[in-house]
């Protein structure tokens, strides 16, 4: 099981991991807002996951680390 740790206070809500995320399981939430104002990222089936990274690699902010259940943090 991969999972998708977004520090929403460093996300400025710019998508481009939604963008980059082959499983488009990324999305902005509409519903929450950080301490600048936007709306954070985060992953919405995260069983979906292939654990691939894109979206962590992408992000400008290093918002977003992947983690591996079994190997530990990606
Ligand atoms: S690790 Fe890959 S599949 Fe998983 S959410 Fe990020 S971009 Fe999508
Ligand atoms: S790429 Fe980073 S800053 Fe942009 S929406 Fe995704 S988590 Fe937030």
């Amino acid at each position: 099981m991969v999972h998708i740790l977004v520090n929403e206070d460093f996300c400025k809500g710019c998508g481009l991991c939604r963008d980059a995320c082959p499983k488009k399981i990324m999305e902005l939430t509409a519903d929450r807002m950080n301490k600048k104002g936007y709306h954070p990222a985060r992953c919405k089936d995260e069983s979906q996951c292939i654990g691939c990274c894109s979206c962590a690699m992408m992000c400008p902010d290093t918002a977003i680390t992947v983690v591996k259940d079994e190997e530990g943090e990606a």
